[in-house]
C-alpha cells in the first residue's frame, strides 16, 4: 500500500464543508518566550473537539459499495469522530468497549448517536467483538491511525497550515499511532521539502519512537499519563503509519509528565485554551528545551479538548495530581 501526497489533496477536496477549517493562531506569549513566531493550529473547534473528524470522515467517504455500519473500539476522540461522520453521511456506527470503559466516555459518544456495544472487561474483547462485526457485509472498521484514508484526511491540517503561513519552518506535532505525523508530514515535505516535522509524546509508553528505534512495531506497556489521548501501541501488524513516520519525521522527542502539566497550564492562563495534556507536549518540548537546534517560524497542533474537567481543573489550579501509580506534585503557574 502507498499513500501519496496525491491522496491529501484528494482528502481535503471531500472533507471541504464537512469539517472545520480551522484558523492558525499565532501566540504572541510563546513567540516572545521563544524568540521565533509560534503558531497554534486549532483543532479544538472541530464539532467533536478534535482533529480526528478529518480521518474519520475522510474513511467513511471512501468505504466499500454497500457498507451501512462502520465500527471502531475507540473509547476516545478517534470513537466520537466515528460515530459523528457516521451520522453526518447517514450511516451507522457501533463502538465496541469493555464494561471498565467510564462512564463519561460512553455518554460522549453516544451523544453523537453512535450503538455502544459493552463486551467483556479488557480491549481485547473489545476489539475481538470489532473484528466479529467486521467480518459480516455491510460493516466496515475505521482504524484510528493505520488507515490510508484516515492518514491522508488528517494530513490536511499540513496543507492547511502552509497555506496560511507558507513560511513555517518547523512543524511540532503529538504523535501516538502516528495517523496525524505520518498524514502531515506526507503533505507538508510534499510542499517544501525542506520543512522541518518533528514528533512529540510522552516519555511512558512511547510506542512509535520504541518500534522505530527497535526497527519494527513493538508493543510498550500502556501507562496512565496526563496525554491519555497518546496512549495506547501501533499495532504489531501496523501497515502504513510507522513507515512512514519512520522515512518523513525529522526527530522524536519525548516529554515528562512535569512536563506536561506546566505546559497545561501555560495555554490555560497565557492563551486561555483549554486542551488535553496531549495538546501540549510541542510546547513542553520547546520549554524543556529539548529542541536546541529549533528553527523558526513553528506551528504545533493544538489537537483536541476533550479533558476530565475535573483533572484539567486541579492541573490549573496547580493541585497534586494521581496518575495510576505516579504522583505529581503540586506546582503553581509562574509566567
Ligand atoms: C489521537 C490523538 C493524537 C495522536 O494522533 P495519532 O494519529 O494517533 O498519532 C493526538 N492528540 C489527540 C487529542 C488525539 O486524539
Amino acid at each position: 500500500m502507498e499513500l501519496t501526497p496525491e491522496d491529501v489533496l484528494e482528502a481535503q477536496k471531500l472533507l471541504t464543508g464537512r469539517v472545520i477549517r480551522t484558523p492558525l493562531l499565532p501566540s504572541a506569549f510563546l513567540s516572545r518566550k521563544l524568540g521565533t513566531p509560534f503558531h497554534l493550529k486549532m483543532e479544538t473547534m472541530q464539532p467533536t473537539g478534535a482533529f480526528k473528524l478529518r480521518g474519520a470522515t475522510n474513511a467513511s467517504l471512501n468505504l466499500p459499495d454497500g457498507t451501512h455500519t462502520v465500527t471502531c473500539c475507540s473509547t476516545g476522540n478517534h470513537g466520537r469522530a466515528v460515530a459523528y461522520a457516521a451520522r453526518q453521511l447517514g450511516l451507522k456506527a457501533v463502538i465496541c468497549m469493555s464494561s471498565l470503559v467510564p462512564q463519561a466516555k460512553i455518554d460522549g459518544i453516544r451523544a453523537h448517536g453512535a450503538d455502544i456495544r459493552i463486551v467483556g472487561t479488557s480491549q481485547d474483547d473489545a476489539l475481538a467483538e470489532c473484528r466479529r462485526l467486521t467480518s459480516q457485509p455491510g460493516f466496515a472498521e475505521i482504524s484510528p491511525f493505520d488507515d490510508p484514508h484516515v492518514i491522508s484526511g488528517q494530513g490536511t491540517i499540513g496543507l492547511e497550515i502552509l497555506d496560511d503561513a507558507p513560511e513555517i519552518e518547523t512543524l511540532l506535532v503529538p504523535l501516538s499511532g502516528g495517523g496525524l505525523a505520518a498524514g502531515v508530514a506526507l503533505a507538508a515535505k510534499a510542499i517544501k521539502p525542506g520543512i522541518q516535522v518533528i514528533g512529540l509524546t510522552m516519555d511512558r509508553g512511547a510506542a512509535m519512537k520504541a518500534s522505530i528505534d527497535a526497527g519494527t512495531p513493538v508493543e510498550v506497556p500502556e501507562v496512565v499519563s496526563l496525554a491519555d489521548s497518546l496512549g495506547g501501541g501501533i499495532g504489531l501488524d501496523n501497515k502504513l503509519s510507522f513507515n512512514i513516520c519512520r522515512d518523513l519525521l525529522d526527530d522524536i522527542i519525548l516529554v515528562g509528565e512535569e512536563e506536561i502539566y506546566q505546559a497545561m497550564q501555560l495555554l490555560y492562563f497565557e492563551e486561555a485554551i483549554v486542551a488535553e495534556g496531549a495538546c501540549v507536549v510541542g510546547i513542553a518540548g520547546c520549554l524543556a528545551g529539548k529542541l536546541p537546534g529549533l528553527k523558526g517560524p513553528v506551528a504545533t497542533i493544538i489537537t483536541g479538548r476533550n479533558v476530565d474537567m475535573n483533572q484539567f481543573t486541579r492541573v490549573v489550579t496547580g493541585k497534586d495530581i494521581r496518575l495510576g501509580d505516579y504522583h505529581l506534585k503540586r506546582s503553581s503557574y509562574v509566567a
